[in-house]
């Protein structure tokens, strides 16, 4: 897993392998056997420049030592899990870091993004009742909102095809327009426990919701007593120049959920909570058997850190503004962008053409994208990616936009 790690012979799949897994999702049809930095390798030796980062969470690039050494030394204690009927010490270190790096005065550790929203809905009901009011259970998310795609979380998330074959979703949700007359006449004190945002909407087509408007829910929602929840599972932990989103946005939120970057790519999610939800929950009001287990704290406490220091979000925030330069000039060059959304290492670009087939064309160049929609590419590339290699990037991108 360092850089230099040599591969086992056995990595290269049988053919049939593909057809064993579930298809729910369409792959591209790279065998990556190797990762090393910003770039993936496949089983032929082709290098691939990764502005995917493994959908934002590979921030400190791939083959990272930091990481390995942490995974090797945690291997070496044999402490892999225990469940969360014992303590253990990396969790404790790791909730207390948070606590002492944001709003939070308590944490819940658990495997995934769409696994700490699930958590969230329940603490926010949770809170809601403890309130004194049996009704005071619904959650509010916005138009173009994804939160995932477990029962909970899909009522949230605002795309029919995910949706739709797999009605009736969890009661109790309603989404509204990103519009604060809307909420004003939908958030009601007896009945709204919570409503969930995203600093930057990231399945959504990379929206970046105005600070202005944010500042304004959040005072709409501390009038009305209902828990304003960010979902900072894409966005949080670095990838906007401040190691939470919300700081760039200046609100104190009653909830965060955390994933993707957490660990660099091990597993692991987490909802930071403020007193008032921490103090209406209880023994058994939720669980996980793997979450925040030894293991993975162990490499989440180094990768945080590691977000967290200043000269990283430093570096962020002045190369994202430099990108934001360079994209535009894309977009004047080729004639193939239509519009250029984003901060900090999260851009989404509107293209004329459907995003799937410049996708394509940039996989076949040795470059990583993903889409967000029918007609936006988004760029997410490692935190740590230099501006010669974002350049190189760019190259491939304009070569695939063009397709010359
Ligand atoms: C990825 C993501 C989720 C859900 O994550 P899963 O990997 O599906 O568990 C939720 N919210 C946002 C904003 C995300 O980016």
């Amino acid at each position: 897993m360092s850089t230099a790690t040599a591969l086992p012979d056995s990595v290269t799949a049988p053919a049939s392998a593909s057809n064993a897994i579930l298809g729910t999702y369409k792959r591209q049809p790279a065998l990556f056997v190797r990762g090393e930095g910003v770039r993936l390798f496949d089983d032929s030796g082709k290098s691939y420049l990764d502005m995917v980062a493994g959908i934002a969470v590979v921030s400190l690039g791939h083959g990272d030592a930091g990481v390995a050494r942490v995974i090797q030394e945690t291997l070496t204690s044999g402490l892999i899990h225990t469940s969360n009927l014992y303590r253990t010490a990396a969790g404790e270190r790791l909730a207390a870091w948070f606590v002492q790096h944001s709003f939070a005065s308590q944490v819940f550790f658990c495997n995934s993004g769409a696994e700490a929203n699930e958590a969230a809905f329940k603490f926010a009901r949770r809170w809601g009742r403890a309130q004194g009011n049996d009704n005071k259970f619904g959650i509010v998310s916005l138009r173009g909102a994804f939160h995932g795609r477990l029962p909970g979380t899909l009522a949230a998330t605002d795309r029919a095809s995910y949706r739709q074959p797999f009605l009736p979703l969890m009661g109790g949700v309603q989404i509204v327009e990103r519009d604060l007359e809307e909420l004003r006449a939908v958030l009601d004190p007896d009945t709204t426990a919570a409503l969930i945002l995203e600093p930057i909407q990231g399945e959504g087509g990379v929206r970046v919701l105005d600070p202005d408007f944010v500042r304004e829910v959040r005072t709409l929602t501390r009038e009305r007593n209902v828990l304003l929840i960010l979902d900072e599972i894409q966005c949080g932990l670095g990838r906007t120049g401040h190691l939470f989103a919300y700081e760039g946005l200046g609100v104190v939120p009653d909830m965060v959920t955390l994933a993707k970057p957490m660990a660099n790519g091990l597993p692991i999610g987490a909802v930071l909570v403020n007193e008032p939800v921490a103090g209406a929950m209880q023994p058994g009001d939720h669980g996980t058997t793997f979450g925040g287990g030894p293991l993975v704290a162990a490499v989440a406490e180094h990768v945080v850190q590691r977000l967290a220091d200043p000269v990283l979000l430093e570096h962020v925030l002045e190369t994202g503004c430099w990108l934001s330069a360079e994209l535009n000039a894309l977009m004047k060059r080729t004639g193939k962008i239509r519009a250029i959304r984003g901060m900090g290492f999260m851009w989404g670009l509107d293209t004329h053409e459907p995003a799937a087939a410049i996708v394509g064309r940039a996989y076949d160049r040795g470059l990583l994208l993903v889409g967000a929609g029918e007609h936006t590419l988004r760029l997410l590339p490692p935190l740590v990616m230099t501006r010669d290699e974002l350049s190189e990037a760019i190259a491939l991108l304009e070569s695939a936009l063009l397709d010359n």
